[in-house]
């Protein structure tokens, strides 16, 4: 129970099947108490009943993509619930149509979309908890990359880009919060099958890859991310910030691998 006591927010839970769902459940074991955002009034609804499961009816609109829609979200939180201790934005998103083909031909639009919604969204969401609900105490913030990154995966394309700049935001934003207390950290994923995932241009191939690559022989867990998220984020961590940790079965370890 190494979260008893404190409450944080989930940013990112759109189904069962998502990366935030696993974290949310690892956080509830714990003892944690949580709260989630969502982009509309649909999602809303949509996850009324998995957020009833993880001992939450507290449900906050919030489309990361729109000036000030963090902000406003936050001040409805903090005045709901006072200060956090944790926060985990689990968000992305890029155009399916160029999740496939050449990197090079991504559009401007389509760029700018998944940069402002895959990275700059974390930037803001560390500033506006920082000032408000993070300002007193101190407290965890985590972001979700992936390998694709650091090494070229193959459709990728244009969401790499944006994890590099995640990526990059972590370092420079622990270094500019931890004069409050503030870690901010992120976990790099193995690939697992969630709707997001599903826009990636042969997505099951990729996972099939990594399967046989991983030194642990197996893909990566909802279970085995959350628990490794509920480290990162509790007091057993309290030295841990600026770091982008992997939880990939090993993967991104291995070079050249003879298959066996
Ligand atoms: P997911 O279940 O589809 O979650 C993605 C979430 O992003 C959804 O809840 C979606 O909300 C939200 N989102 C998109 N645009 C938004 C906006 N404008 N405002 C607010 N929320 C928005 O997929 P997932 O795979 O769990 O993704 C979670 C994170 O893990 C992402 O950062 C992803 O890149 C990362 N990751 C995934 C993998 C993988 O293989 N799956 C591996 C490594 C890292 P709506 O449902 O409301 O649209």
């Amino acid at each position: 129970m190494i979260m008893q006591g404190k409450k944080g927010i989930i940013m990112g839970l759109a189904n069962r099947f998502s990366i935030a769902y696993g974290i949310s459940e690892s956080l509830k074991n714990n003892g944690a108490s949580l709260l989630f955002t969502t982009q509309t009034e649909y999602f809303k609804n949509k996850i009324s009943d998995i957020a009833g499961e993880l001992g939450s009816s507290n449900i906050v609109l919030c489309d990361v993509s729109q000036d000030g829609e963090i902000e406003r979200a936050f001040d409805e939180i903090h005045q709901e619930c006072g200060d956090i201790d944790f926060i985990v934005h689990s968000i992305a998103f890029a155009d399916k149509n160029e999740l496939t083909g050449k990197y090079c031909n991504t559009t401007r639009a389509n760029f700018l979309n998944a940069m402002n919604i895959s990275c700059y969204s974390f930037t803001e969401v560390c500033r506006c908890a920082a000032q408000k609900l993070m300002a007193k105490n101190g407290g965890s913030i985590l972001a979700l990359t992936y390998y694709g990154s650091e090494k070229v995966v193959q459709n990728y394309n244009v969401m790499a880009i944006a994890k590099s700049a995640l990526e990059t935001s972590v370092m420079y934003i622990a270094n500019d919060l931890g004069d409050l207390g503030i870690r901010v950290n992120a976990v790099s994923a193995g690939p697992i099958k969630t709707l997001a995932a599903s826009g990636v241009g042969n997505f099951s191939r990729i996972m099939e890859i990594d399967r046989n690559r991983s030194p642990l022989r197996k893909n990566i867990t909802q279970r085995d991310i959350g628990d490794a998220c509920t480290f990162l984020l509790s007091d057993m961590a309290s030295g841990i910030t600026g770091e982008i940790v992997h939880v990939d079965c090993g993967c991104s370890t291995i070079g050249v691998k003879f298959d066996t």
